[in-house]
């Protein structure tokens, strides 16, 4: 009888690189691949719609990949530990390896799955295959976790030279055919408002569309990236931030592709600092799990005296629509609801608009971010927002407000990005155009929610509280 084993696929969606696939085709003569609906289990951070978009165009791709080598993926929803067991009995599995995720929910669900199959004397086995470090892999000097970015990466860099090479898919059998499997479709994750018409046309979610978006900006954008990065009219990031979110490709492929142009050094190595930020958000949701709902300097900011709901819904509201009259804050905006991301730079802006001018708590735009976002991630959703409110680890100071219209003129001086996604603003000189309410025939009807100067000086005297 032919050993079995179950790979339990999450959000590792690809092939190649993946130690859970690896491990099991090297364990068993065949493996199973499994994919188990179970976003309740995720509560209260279930993903959002951009995100369940996604997830839903790439399992469609990894189905595919898994045909295409005579596999069958299949679909199952319910109680994750129920359907394995299910599974297990079905297949005669003996192991079943999945890849870790890192979400407090998550971990919680699956380490009582491990031991609760562990108990069955089925082998149990998770791996690395998300991140470059274990969140748990570095410390400080002191045995602590880390709160600050540059010591944190000052620790880690240096040991990219372990990183794990990219592993190729290995050889093996695939075997699933008889089994019950959902459609793609009973998932129910296309959203029921069509708003997603244009997603397609940006992204290519699956293992396919990453390596080549990978490629591409390896060959081309990534010697550019140190200026470019922060220009939100210009294809100078790598748009990876989904595909690696759905483990479409590894960071340690990403870092494989740099390494392999030569040795790493200015704008590479400014590239791989950044994905060592996604590392850092990991590690400290890991360690501060709270942190997706309480600041984390929570004894400080508990108390800060943001503006309530029902006096700051309107804003909110503009603020998600993308009509504030503030055109960098609209056009990010827009272009969030229009493509599911938004540029860095751009995100930093409107954070400090809503959290600083609007003094809407951040909570309120993390939850937006999540569910509007193709690449929402718990752990770097997090810390941007705390980042740019001024309350989490290695945060800009409360008190540096951004101006959105200096922002603006700095890092889209023509207005390129404005002219795209704020018609509102084309037929002004360029100058007005960041700041159309200072045009001599400002446009009609395109006013601002709130005067900058007024608005920061109300967040610098909320802030102030806190000293008292
Ligand atoms: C308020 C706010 C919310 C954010 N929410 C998310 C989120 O939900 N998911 C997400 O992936 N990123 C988030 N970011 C970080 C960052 O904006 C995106 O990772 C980046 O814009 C993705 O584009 P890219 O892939 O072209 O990035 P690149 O510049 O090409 O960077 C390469 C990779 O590094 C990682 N990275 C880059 N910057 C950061 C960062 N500041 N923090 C963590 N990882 C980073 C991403 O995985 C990214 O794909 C947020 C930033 C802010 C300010």
């Amino acid at each position: 009888m032919p050993s079995t084993a179950l790979v339990w696929f999450r959000r590792d969606f690809r092939l190649h690189d993946n130690p859970a696939l690896v491990a099991a085709l090297h364990d068993a003569d065949r493996v199973v691949a499994v994919y188990l609906h179970a976003p309740d289990e995720e509560a209260p951070w279930q993903p959002g719609a951009a995100s369940n978009w996604w997830r839903h165009h790439s399992l469609a791709a990894l189905a595919t990949a898994i045909a295409e080598r005579g596999g069958r993926l299949t679909l199952r929803r319910g109680d994750s530990l129920a359907m394995l067991r299910e599974l297990i009995r079905e297949t005669g599995a003996q192991s079943v390896h999945w890849n870790r995720l890192y979400e407090p929910a998550i971990r919680a669900r699956d380490e009582q799955i491990k031991a609760a199959l562990k108990a069955d004397g089925i082998i149990a086995r998770s791996h690395n295959s998300a991140l470059l470090f274990e969140p748990w892999s570095l410390k400080t000097q002191a045995d602590q976790p880390y709160r600050v970015f540059s010591p944190f990466w000052r620790n880690g860099e240096p040991q990219l030279v372990n990183a794990r090479t990219p592993e190729p898919l290995p050889n093996g059998d695939w075997a699933g055919h008889g089994l019950d499997s959902l459609p793609l479709d009973a998932l129910g994750l296309l959203p029921t408002i069509a708003w997603d018409a244009a997603f397609a046309d940006h992204w290519t979610p699956g293992e396919s569309g990453a390596l080549e978006r990978l490629d591409a900006f390896v060959d081309d954008a990534v010697n550019q990236y140190r200026a470019a990065r922060d220009l939100p009219a210009v294809p100078g990031t790598s748009g990876l931030s989904p595909h690696l979110h759905f483990g479409e490709i590894s960071p340690q492929q990403a870092l494989a592709a740099i390494k392999a142009r030569g040795p790493v050094s200015g704008q590479a190595a400014h590239f791989i600092r950044e994905l060592g930020w996604r590392e850092f958000a990991h590690h400290l949701l890991y360690h501060f799990p709270q942190t997706p709902e309480q600041a984390l300097y929570r004894d400080r900011f508990g108390r800060f005296p943001w503006r309530r709901p029902d006096d700051y819904a309107d804003d909110l509201r503009a603020w998600q629509r993308g009509q504030t009259g503030i055109p960098i804050v609209d056009a990010g905006m827009r272009q969030l609801w229009a493509t599911g991301w938004m540029h860095n730079r751009v995100r930093m802006i409107v954070a400090s608009l809503l959290t600083k001018h609007l003094l809407i708590p951040w909570q309120a735009g993390a939850h937006w971010f999540w569910d509007t976002l193709v690449d929402a991630s718990l752990a770097s959703n997090t810390l941007g927002w705390q980042w740019a409110a001024g309350c989490g680890a290695d945060a800009a100071p409360y008190f540096r407000v951004f101006n959105p219209q200096l922002q603006s003129e700095k890092f889209d001086a023509d207005g390129a990005y404005l002219k795209r996604w704020v018609p509102e603003v084309r037929a002004l000189p360029p100058k007005a155009m960041h700041a159309p309410w200072t045009a001599s025939a400002p446009p009609p009807g395109y006013a601002p929610i709130v005067d900058l100067k007024a608005g920061r000086e109300r967040a610098l005297a909320a802030y102030a509280t806190l000293k008292e």
